[in-house]
């Protein structure tokens, strides 16, 4: 069996160390011709460190991150109103790893560079068609700068890994538009600044319609002497948006104005957001479900199959939990046609809800909940509110629709069935 992995992303990498680990011969193909450390923060839930942690993984990811530890919801008044543990933290066997995009890419790629050799990834090779017949698929690329033809490449079966703009998405479906804008759009970057809370916290506060932030660490001790690497996310419901590019930059004029009053004693967010360097702006976007993923030898994986808001931590999770599915597939089944039918029946309904459940009830929907309730007016007690076992059956609704609640993983087996 030999794979063609379109796409050098959090996905394809990762589905090339598990091929690999399965016996089965690939090489990943990545449009861009250098692999830059591109993006900000990320989170890797328990549900796919455990994968990363049978991968051998877990100490370098360990190294250049923070094991996140606890989810700390505020409204845009300062005042708390939920808090509960993750990762670890939560009695969970792995952690959660908070990380920069960057540094997770670097990790996969040494260990597909060790394991698989410095061949392994080919950069500056763009995919733009892919010829299927009944004894293989061959991928064709061109060159991303010039548009000169590049060598093309025939396998048993070709895996579109290809992100959020997917050419193989779109040679598999046509017909299909532009990704569909929310409502919402964001802008992110990262501080060097000194710990937050535990130091160790997710923080979510505030609501779209008024502006609301996402900030967690995903670097200690940065500069020597104690202060942290923050990533941080401003998101605000207006109609102004632009196309969906990850390295787009934007303006703190645009956004600050709805933080100008956060002055907290756990944090004075206006400063906070004045100290970050370059800001980068993008809208948030996802697609519809699709109806299918695979056409014989041709399939989908992570943001391609199924991208979706970034609301749950969930898109580089699911990614690596379609990997698992696709390897472990490909694995067991001697046809590669029947291999990516069983791959799509196991994953594609199961990410069709978690897109779903983004858009209506991802996590931060605690503060939907408590911003309609108080009419976005302070409280007095939370609990004249909403009440604690309210408050944590919505988190666990979301866990048990992203597969990561503690009780299915303990009960799911190995992460990884045993090398052949
Ligand atoms: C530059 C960049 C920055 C990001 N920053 C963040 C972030 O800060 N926070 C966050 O939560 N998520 C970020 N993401 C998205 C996040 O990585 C994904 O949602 C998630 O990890 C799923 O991974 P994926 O492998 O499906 O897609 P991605 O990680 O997006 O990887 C897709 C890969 O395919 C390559 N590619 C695209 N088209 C072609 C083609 N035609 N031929 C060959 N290769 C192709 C891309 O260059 C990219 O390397 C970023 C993605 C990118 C590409």
């Amino acid at each position: 069996m030999s794979v063609v992995i379109v796409g050098g992303g959090i996905g394809g990498l990762t589905l090339a160390l598990l091929l690999h680990r399965a016996g089965i011969d690939c090489r990943v193909y990545e449009a861009a011709t250098t692999l830059r450390p591109l993006g900000v923060g990320i989170n890797i839930l328990p549900h796919a460190s455990r994968i990363f942690a049978e991968l051998e993984l877990d100490e370098a990811l360990a190294g250049v991150s923070i094991l996140t530890s606890e989810a700390v919801f505020f409204n845009r008044f300062g005042q708390l109103i939920y808090r509960e543990p993750l990762g670890r933290a939560a009695g969970y066997e792995h952690p959660q790893y908070s990380i920069h995009r960057g540094e997770l890419q670097q990790v996969l790629l040494d260990a597909v560079n060790d394991r698989l050799g410095a061949d392994a990834v080919m950069t500056g090779y763009q995919c733009v068609a892919i010829d299927a017949d009944s004894n293989g698929a061959t991928a064709r690329f061109q060159d991303p700068v010039t548009g000169a033809s590049m060598p093309s490449e025939r396998a048993d079966a070709v895996i579109g890994c290809d992100g959020l703009h997917s050419t193989v998405r779109k040679l598999l479906h046509p017909g299909e538009g532009p990704p569909l804008y929310s409502g919402v759009n964001m802008w992110r970057g990262v501080a060097v600044w000194q710990p937050v809370l535990s130091g160790a916290s997710m923080i979510r506060a505030g609501w779209l319609k008024t502006g609301k932030m996402v900030i967690y660490p995903i670097r200690d001790n940065v500069d020597g002497e104690g202060r942290q690497l923050v990533n941080w996310v401003a998101e605000i419901e207006t109609p102004r948006h632009t196309h969906r590019d990850w390295n787009r930059l934007g303006k703190l004029d645009d956004f600050i104005g709805a933080f100008e009053a956060w002055h907290f004693d756990w944090l004075d967010v206006p400063r906070f957001l004045e100290s970050a360097g370059t800001i980068l702006e993008f809208p948030m976007v996802d697609q519809d479900p699709l109806p299918w993923w695979s056409r014989g030898r041709v399939t989908l994986l992570g943001d391609a199959a199924h991208p979706m808001y970034p609301r749950g931590s969930n898109g580089a999770g699911q990614a690596i939990l379609d990997a698992r599915a696709l390897a472990e597939a490909l694995k067991t089944h001697s046809s590669p046609v029947d291999a990516l039918a069983a791959y799509e029946r196991e994953r594609l309904p199961l990410t069709a809800n978690v897109v779903r459940m983004n858009r209506t009830n991802p996590p931060d929907a605690i503060l939907r909940e408590v911003f309609e309730r108080t009419g976005d007016k302070p409280f007095d007690r939370i609990e004249n509110v909403i009440s604690a076992s309210e408050l944590a059956a919505m988190s666990e609704g979301y866990k048990r629709v992203a597969g990561f609640d503690r009780e299915s993983l303990r009960t799911r087996g190995p992460a990884l069935s045993p090398n052949p």
